[in-house]
């Protein structure tokens, strides 16, 4: 590990370099449904990775439907995936993963970026993860500056739906999974610099709640009123919230129009997380029969979309081996490592369902991301740049 250290130090004055890079690509808005943003963040990305060499692809997202407060089913436009393959021959591979959409959407007023009085840098994605994307970009630039280059092979995914679950992304993200070894993911560590060893899974449902309309004057007995039984739906689903583990949040509801309607639709949006599949699957089996029980209510029909669209993700075994060279990395380089679980979900949720072993939290440390006080720690990007790089150069030097 001592020898390895070396091929770090070109990131020694890198600090404000990357800081500045991460300033230009915060200052572009690229919330998820902002594709023109979206775009725009990819172009300068391309640049930006085109420099490591490798065969760079952008990939179109499969369709996302959303179901709309109307409760009809429309087509969201999503941006590109950049996918890169490098050494594609080599026998050890890595997948290295991070998204460039954020929350803020383009009428958000939390659009440029800061430096605070304490030092930090607080705008929108810094540490969610635009931060990432540059600190992953180092450290493949300093594995292919290394004479170990071409011992690893690896491939990079840029995806540009995560913050709404990766409905465009999942699929390609999955069919990539079984080609590497181990997965990289540049999520912010947590506030304290600590990785995140497990994730609840998640699951985002909407239930469509139809019933018939009629005069609330002249007709009210002929109206089959779905505010009514989405509201006493929603209040079952809430009753179910009786272990910690698993939690139902309702999120959303709409419905109805003027007063003296009986209202014929209403829409209502839960969020369920867990622990396990066990839970999960217990999760699919009470909506279900929650569905087909207000299905049999006179005059109301009940439609469910939605799945667990990010699976928990367990701390397996054969994850084990990378936490430890992480470890062994972060000892080197006189970085603490703490490992926790958090109820947050991420694509390494999906990259763990689909069979590979990940670590997400790879990306520099920062704090109070979806909100606009989200900041980053300028400070951590390097050592989070050479940790990242000891783990590739690490894997390198066994091949
Ligand atoms: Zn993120």
């Amino acid at each position: 590990m001592e020898q390895l250290l070396i091929h770090t130090d070109r990131l020694n004055n890198q600090q404000d370099s990357m800081l500045a890079t991460i300033t230009r690509l915060c200052d572009i808005n690229s919330g998820t449904l902002n594709v023109a943003g979206v775009e725009r963040v990819s172009n300068a990305l391309v640049k930006l990775f085109e420099v490591l060499g490798g065969d760079l692809q952008l990939i179109d997202t499969d369709p996302w439907t959303v179901v709309g407060d109307d409760g009809k089913r429309t087509e969201q436009k999503l941006g590109k995936i950049i996918h890169i393959i490098k050494h594609p021959d080599a026998p050890k591979k890595v997948m290295l993963c991070i998204h460039c959409d954020t929350v803020y959407g383009i009428d958000n007023d939390f659009q440029k970026c800061q430096m605070t009085a304490g030092g930090q840098l607080n705008g929108p994605g810094v540490a969610d993860a635009k931060g990432g994307l540059i600190v992953m970009l180092e450290a493949l630039k300093t594995l292919e500056a290394s004479e170990l280059a071409g011992k690893i092979g690896w491939e990079v995914i840029i995806n540009p739906d995560e913050e709404v679950g990766s409905p465009g992304s999942a699929s390609f993200l999955r069919s990539r999974a079984s080609g590497c070894d181990f997965g990289l993911l540049f999520e912010p560590a947590l506030p304290g610099g600590g990785l995140v060893s497990w994730r609840k899974g998640t699951g985002n449902f909407t239930f469509v709640v139809r019933g018939k309309s009629a005069h609330s004057g002249r007709d009210f007995a002929s109206g089959r009123n779905a505010i009514v039984a989405l509201a006493r739906l929603m209040d079952e689903i809430d009753q179910l919230n009786i272990e910690p583990d698993v939690t139902y949040n309702v999120g959303r509801i709409t419905g109805g129009g003027a007063v003296n309607i009986v209202p014929e639709l209403a829409v209502g949006r839960v969020n369920v997380r867990v622990c396990n599949l066990e839970q999960q699957s217990g999760v699919e089996i009470d909506f279900a029969d929650l569905v087909e029980k207000y299905n049999q209510l006179d005059g109301i029909s009940v439609e469910l979309t939605g799945s667990f669209s990010s699976p928990p993700k367990a701390l397996e075994d054969n994850v084990k081996p990378l936490q430890n060279r992480i470890t062994q990395c972060a000892e080197a380089l006189g970085i603490d490592v703490t490992w926790q679980g958090t109820g947050g979900a991420c694509d390494g949720n999906k990259f763990a369902s689909a069979g590979l072993p990940n670590i997400d939290t790879l990306g520099p440390c920062g704090g109070h991301i979806h909100s606009v006080h989200e900041f980053l720690i300028p400070e951590s990007l390097v050592p989070r740049a050479k940790l990242a790089s000891l783990i590739l150069l690490s894997y390198a030097a066994e091949a």
